[in-house]
């Protein structure tokens, strides 16, 4: 029989054989394949009943490597374009080794003054790297839709206190429902944490005056002149063009009419990190809750998000005081962030950010964001040349929005026709991205996110594209 404390002494030994194994993977990142093409043989490898007598440590770790190293979806390369997937840089993978051999429980200053403390420096230092005052407060999350939910929270309990009701005790019985505006470019995470919330997934208003989705500015001042007190939702970094709602506008209209502004900038807030791409979150400074992602433009392995509020005490309304004894708040300096945040236990994720941040500081983010402007347009430049591919939104960001067109085949065919193309990448799976319906139309939408991406990996894709449409036509 295999037994935990028998086999103490492999430990060591377990974590020699990921690390063995690693840089054979790491090696063969930049030239493999996304995909094999035999990955559902492979998954078999996984299965079989659960064992009475284990197999012991080595032999079922080993087990795990070879298959996992076959048979993972090379989203780290630097060719997966598919929804918007960071990668992990050098330092914040190591990172994120060490954050499961020391394995903190994350949360509560009592249980890890370490992950505590790392924490806060980490959300000082993502405040400063977007512009955000460090006034601000902010929380870890597990992603940008657990932090769109903690800002959507958080204005909830904001929105229940103006009609003198304790939600977080109360309930939302006997409330109005909470008007929420938006525009088209509304992401599904927030339908999502409205979802949660018991606002509804779909409550959201949507105001737009065209088929990109863009705000409708005009009628969101109606709204708001109707409305009372109601929760505004800006997105900054709409997921097919990478287009932005205009911040500063809304947060004006906010100031006004007293409306509460939120942002998700899952990963649009990096547009903070450049001068290039500044002007595109002016104003997200006077938001009173942020919501982005770390597992994305950051480049830390997943799961990793935040949230800021511009009131800190928010955040303490909407998630502490549980009452239970045992769990005494943290004394000033401290903090409990799992008081600040959906989550009760959870995992040291400061590290791998702390470990980047610190590894690349924020020349080394400015510059990886930079490379990605220029790989955009590469990518975008290359579409415009190629006489079968149309550029369907102008490259203001990182994401490239296009579709195979033909000469002669009409827009009724279009459609299915980037369906198809659609498939047969992925279905190749030398490069790796899907499509969407952008303007009422299937497209392709690259984003580029990864550290490790070149302009090699951009042409190479784009011949592959081309390669496969032909075959299509
Ligand atoms: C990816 C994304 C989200 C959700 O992020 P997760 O990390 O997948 O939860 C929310 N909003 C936008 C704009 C996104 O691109």
């Amino acid at each position: 029989m295999s037994d935990p404390r028998t086999e103490a002494h492999h430990a060591p030994a377990a974590l020699r054989l990921i690390a063995d194994a690693a840089p054979a993977y790491l090696d063969a990142l930049p030239g493999a394949p996304v995909q094999d093409a035999g990955i559902h043989g492979l998954l078999k490898a996984l299965d079989g009943p659960l064992p009475e007598e284990g197999d012991g440590t080595l032999d079922a770790l080993a087990k795990l490597v070879e298959v996992g190293t076959a048979a993972s979806t090379r989203s780290t390369g630097p060719r997966f374009f598919h929804f918007v997937c960071g990668g992990s840089t050098p330092a914040a993978q190591g990172a994120d080794w060490l954050t499961s051999l020391l394995d903190q429980v994350a949360g509560l200053e009592a249980a890890s003054p370490f992950a505590a403390h790392a924490e806060t420096v980490v959300l000082g230092w993502l405040k400063d790297l977007f512009g955000l005052p460090a006034s601000h407060g902010g929380v870890l999350t597990p992603s940008a839709t657990f932090a769109n939910l903690t800002g959507l929270a958080a204005a909830r309990a904001w929105w229940a206190e103006k009609h003198g009701v304790d939600v977080v005790a109360d309930g939302l019985a006997g409330l109005p429902r909470m008007p929420v505006l938006s525009s088209g470019y509304l992401h599904v995470s927030s339908r999502k944490a409205l979802q949660i919330l018991g606002l509804g997934r779909d409550s959201a208003r949507i105001l737009t005056r065209d088929d990109a989705g863009r705000v409708d500015l005009v009628g969101m001042e109606n709204a708001l002149r109707e409305s009372g007190p109601a929760v505004i939702i800006a997105n900054a970094g709409e997921v097919n063009a990478g287009d932005f709602d205009p911040i500063e506008h809304l947060a004006d209209l906010a100031h006004r009419y007293g409306a509460w502004l939120h942002v998700d900038g899952a990963f649009g807030l990096f547009a903070a990190t450049s001068p290039r791409t500044k002007h595109l979150v002016k104003g997200i400074e006077r938001a009173d809750s942020i919501a982005s992602d770390g597992h994305k433009w950051l480049n830390v392995p997943y799961e990793s998000g935040f949230a800021f509020v511009k009131d800190p005490e928010v955040l303490r309304q909407a998630f502490g005081s549980w009452g239970a004894a045992y769990l005494a708040p943290a004394d000033d300096d401290a903090v409990d962030y799992n008081q600040l945040g959906p989550e009760s236990s959870r995992r040291a994720r400061a590290l791998p950010i702390w470990a980047t941040l610190r590894a690349y500081g924020r020349e080394g983010h400015r510059a990886m964001v930079e490379r990605h402007l220029d790989l955009a347009r590469r990518f975008g430049d290359a579409v415009e040349a190629a006489p079968e591919l149309e550029l369907f939104a102008p490259v203001t960001l990182n994401i490239v929005c296009f579709r195979l067109h033909p000469e002669g085949v009409g827009e009724a065919e279009l459609d299915e026709l980037n369906k198809r193309l659609g498939q047969a990448i992925i279905d190749d799976g030398r490069v790796f991205m899907g499509t969407s319906v952008y303007k009422g139309r299937t497209v392709l939408r690259p984003a580029i996110v990864n550290w490790r991406t070149t302009a090699e990996d951009i042409d190479y894709t784009v011949a592959v594209v081309r390669e496969l449409g032909a075959g299509l036509t």
